[in-house]
């Protein structure tokens, strides 16, 4: 468990992460979304004691970074900067970290083969690809079997293959019963990897909550509906206290377009009145548009906060 109670730092002026207070619990995947320059890093950084807080704390399974023996039993990270030692094999690379932090040697070759490693585990890892580097990153995370796990953005620059490997393993180690901690700006990715989200704006909480009540509150879904005999199927949706408004949108010409999951009473109405559909279907609204709604109010709300008086 991560828990973050009124964490907030500041630089200079600006307040980086504010007043930040929350739980990220065990066996979920939680997603912590932001725009850029939210605070999102900071936050991961002042978990793993790599920044101060200016108040407020963050503890990691009940403790803060800087009190944990044996850290990387503890938590594991892979943030966005990834410091290797050029010289080293990864193979070494793992082994010095394990060997400086209580982690028995036969861990290294385990977490090589976990992350497909194994066949280069005796190369530098100067020639590596994005996906290679960030495979040994992950590896280095894994390296002392931590209960938590933190990932900044870590599919960034993978390929196909690469993003849906990651998104595995990561649903994985939730299954197991770990906490798991991943930023992301990629909306599509979250929304198939989390299964809780914390969003934060400009350095404050903006939602704590499960990814299905974050999608149902902050964006609307909609039911479109065709029939070639398009003012009739108008007249009988009206006649039944529907609104329905003409659908917008690629290929949506000649379609109407019912806000919320209406296509029950639709598909009912329209077997009653005999009409032919050509089209019933739900949109269900996306993270993304949900996350864009939720993030222009706030960035509204705060123009308007900061907005002089008189
Ligand atoms: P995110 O990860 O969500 O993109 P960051 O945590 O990197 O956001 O940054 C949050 C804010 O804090 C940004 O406005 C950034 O410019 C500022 N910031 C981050 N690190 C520093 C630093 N070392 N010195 C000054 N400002 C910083």
């Amino acid at each position: 468990m991560i828990e973050l109670a009124g964490l907030t730092k500041r630089y200079g002026l600006k307040t980086a992460v504010r007043e930040l207070t929350c739980v990220i619990r065990p066996g979920l995947v939680t997603g912590f979304l932001g725009p850029n320059g939210a605070g999102k890093s900071t936050t991961m950084r002042m978990i793993l004691g790599l920044d101060h807080p200016t108040a407020g704390e963050a503890r990691v399974e009940g403790k803060p970074y800087a009190r944990l023996t044996d850290p990387l039993t503890v938590v594991g990270a892979l943030l966005e900067a990834r410091a290797v030692h050029p010289g080293r094999t990864a193979y070494h690379h793992l082994l010095c970290l394990a060997q400086s932090n209580g982690v028995p040697r036969r861990r290294v070759g385990e977490v090589l083969d976990l992350v497909g490693l194994g066949p280069v585990a005796r190369k530098r890892p100067r020639g590596f690809s994005l996906g290679m580097g960030q495979r040994l990153g992950i590896a280095s995370a894994l390296l002392g079997d931590p209960r938590i796990l933190i990932f900044d953005e870590p599919v960034n620059g993978l390929d196909p293959e690469g993003i849906h490997w990651v998104r595995n393993l990561i649903r994985s180690l939730a299954a197991d019963g770990r906490t798991v901690f991943v930023s992301s700006h990629l909306m599509s990715e979250m929304a198939l990897t989390a299964d809780h989200l914390i969003v934060i704006g400009q350095g404050q909480l903006l939602a704590d909550t499960s990814m299905a009540d974050f999608i149902e509150e902050n964006a609307r879904s909609t039911t479109r509906v065709r029939s070639p005999d398009q003012e009739a199927l108008r007249d009988a949706l009206a006649d039944a206290g529907l609104t329905a408004e003409p659908a917008r949108g690629p290929g949506a010409e000649g379609a109407w377009e019912l806000a919320g999951d209406q296509t029950e009473p639709v598909g009912r109405l329209a077997a009653d009145r005999g009409l032919v559909l050509h089209e019933l279907c739900l949109h269900r609204a996306s993270l993304e548009e949900a996350f864009m709604r939720l993030t222009s109010q706030a960035v509204e709300y705060q123009a308007r906060g900061r907005a002089p008086e008189g």
